[in-house]
């Protein structure tokens, strides 16, 4: 990913330029006057869902709770059959930040969903998960989800009166979580219909699809799919007769790039894409600049209320939960060393410190080194600790960064896990060598023995560690969730020419009102500018407080 992802990059900057200006439109109309120590007035905050009428043929106005103030706001599919589940993921499959964990056992019943006739209470067969019988644990699931959410059923709430989403037909490809089922069914609430599927082979949690499924999402996800189930799920939620999508919601890039290539005439009726991962953004960016995106994406990765919560704080709290539950190391005292200093690197690092572990960053960038030091962590190359080293971490979205001439040289027992977004940063394969032997201990954890008995723990075969072998923290995801659902909000209800076929940075004043959202779970009590001040630093009291180049 390293070349595409530095085309990527620059690309943002310049479609954050273009932002500005329905940015600035939506300015006339925000008052995000947050009420600084209780609850958020949806009503107050506009740009949030702005259907600024700047072109004749506005599709729709949206009222919210006050009503005075109106707001104004390559990958293809195998023909290869069901393939056993050990090799059969997709790289953006694995771009993710969501929960893996599915408390269901299912292992008992080994037939494939599609192999089986379900109906749920309703007498509908429209979807397919692993059984439909666990709906009930899932709904508590999705309960528990729920409790941490609050600034997203806060959202739910106070919008579904006005149902800014009436007539959105959208299809999903997102982890399907407990999580991910409170943003579905908020969409609902809100007015869509909504077909879903998995961007992930492994992280459904199965008693959750079938709750999804149970109150007539069409849903078409299990934990563990093969390869060829996951595209067919995929093309299960497109392919309806009667129904056609206009709204679509990605993680991975791999819906669209499915319709793309099999039902192109599809994007007549989409009126927007949103994206929340890396990968999937920059196969946005290059269909825009290949001139063959065909409708408006919101980049929702690089939305400062994605990027610097999900990446930083989810990591932050996850990478210690993957680690222990797979080995049940102790930290103090050990020395690990973290490959890239970017968010993700910076979370880990921090937690790792925070429980006794000497870390020590690897950064080909200076200004992401000079942090490191900064931040008392000394900067090596992996060659120069390699032989000490207990535990290897790596988080650059970079390939081959632990190659198999390091790991060679590892010391005995070195534990080696990567939080990158794809399996290519330690170079799993070179390790399939008759020389070496593979032992599968525990689930996702193998000890790879060379001849002179020195072991390595390698686990969840180098794929996102936190994805594969942990939980990620409810709330983070709830900032996220808000993130994706006012995103599709925007894009659905914008008037016509807000948006062309490019690709979108959500609004500031949107990354805003998504904090604000989520500040009274916190009682946290924002100081209000006084109009001296406002004037002083020539900010609107309401927001937005910082330029779109702010780096928080
Ligand atoms: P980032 O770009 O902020 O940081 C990556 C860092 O790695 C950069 O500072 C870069 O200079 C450095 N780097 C690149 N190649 C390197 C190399 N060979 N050696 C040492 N350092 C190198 O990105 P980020 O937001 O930190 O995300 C990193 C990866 O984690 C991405 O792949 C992203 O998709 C993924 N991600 C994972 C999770 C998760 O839950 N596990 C969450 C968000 C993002």
């Amino acid at each position: 990913m390293s070349d595409s992802a530095g085309d990527g990059k620059l690309e943002v900057k310049q479609a954050s330029k273009e932002v500005k200006e329905s940015e600035n439109v939506a300015e006339k109309y925000s008052a995000m006057t947050v009420s600084r120590n209780s609850d958020i007035n949806v009503g107050e905050v506009s740009s949030a869902f702005t259907a600024v009428p700047t072109h004749k043929s506005v599709k729709k106005q949206i009222h919210f709770a006050n009503p005075e103030e109106k707001q104004e706001f390559s990958k293809f599919p195998t023909k290869a059959g069901r393939r056993s589940l050990s090799r059969s993921i997709s790289q953006s499959s694995t771009d993710s930040y969501s929960s893996a964990a599915s408390y269901t056992d299912s292992s008992d019943d080994e037939t494939s969903p599609r192999d089986k006739t379900q109906l749920n209470s309703k007498g509908s067969s429209d979807f397919c998960v692993k059984t439909i019988k666990q709906a009930e644990f899932g709904r508590r699931e999705i309960e528990i989800a729920e409790q941490d959410m609050s600034a997203l059923i806060s959202l739910r709430k106070r919008a579904q009166g006005e149902k800014p989403l009436a007539g959105a037909r959208i299809v999903g490809c997102t982890h399907i979580t407990a999580q991910i089922a409170v943003l579905i069914e908020t969409l609902v609430a809100l007015g869509a219909e909504c077909r879903w599927t998995a961007c992930n082979i492994y992280s459904t949690q199965n008693e959750v699809a079938a709750a999804l499924a149970e109150t007539g999402v069409a849903v078409f996800a299990w934990k563990g799919e093969s390869e060829d189930d996951f595209w067919w799920c995929i093309d299960r939620c497109i392919n309806k007769e009667g129904w056609q999508a206009n709204m679509i919601l990605d993680d991975g890039g791999d819906l669209t790039h499915w319709v793309y290539k099999k039902y192109p005439n599809v994007f007549k009726n989409i009126r927007g894409i949103v994206e929340e991962s890396v990968t999937g953004v920059h196969r946005l960016y290059q269909l825009s600049k290949a001139g063959k995106l065909c409708v408006p994406a919101m980049n929702v990765n690089d939305s400062v209320t994605k990027q610097k919560f999900d990446n930083l704080y989810c990591c932050r709290e996850s990478i210690l939960d993957g680690l222990k539950r797979t080995t049940d190391v102790m930290f103090g005292g050990k020395q690990v060393v973290v490959c890239g200093y970017g968010e993700v690197g910076k979370g880990c690092c921090t937690a790792l410190k925070a429980l006794g572990a000497i870390v020590c960053v690897t950064e080909i960038d200076p200004i992401c080194a000079l942090q490191a030091c900064m931040d008392g962590f000394r900067v090596v190359k992996l060659s120069e600790v390699i032989r000490q080293v207990d535990v290897i971490i790596t988080c650059t979205g970079n390939k081959n960064v632990v190659s198999r001439d390091l790991l060679d040289r590892t010391k005995n027992g070195c534990i080696i896990c990567n939080m990158g977004h794809s399996n290519t940063e330690i170079d799993v394969a070179s390790l399939r060598t008759p020389e070496l032997t593979w032992e599968r201990v525990r689930s996702q954890v193998d000890h790879i023995i060379w001849p002179d008995g020195k072991r390595v723990v390698l686990l969840a075969e180098g794929r996102l560690l936190n994805l594969s072998c942990s939980t990620v923290p409810t709330f983070v995801l709830s900032i996220t969730a808000t993130t994706q659902a006012l995103a599709l909000i925007e894009l659905y209800n914008a008037p016509d020419g807000r948006y062309k076929q490019d690709v979108y940075l959500l609004p500031k004043k949107m990354d805003e009102y998504v904090s604000s959202l989520h500040l009274p779970t916190f009682d946290a009590h924002l100081t209000e500018l006084s109009d001296e001040q406002a004037k002083y630093l020539g900010l609107n009291k309401n927001g937005p407080f910082k330029p779109n180049y702010y780096r928080y």
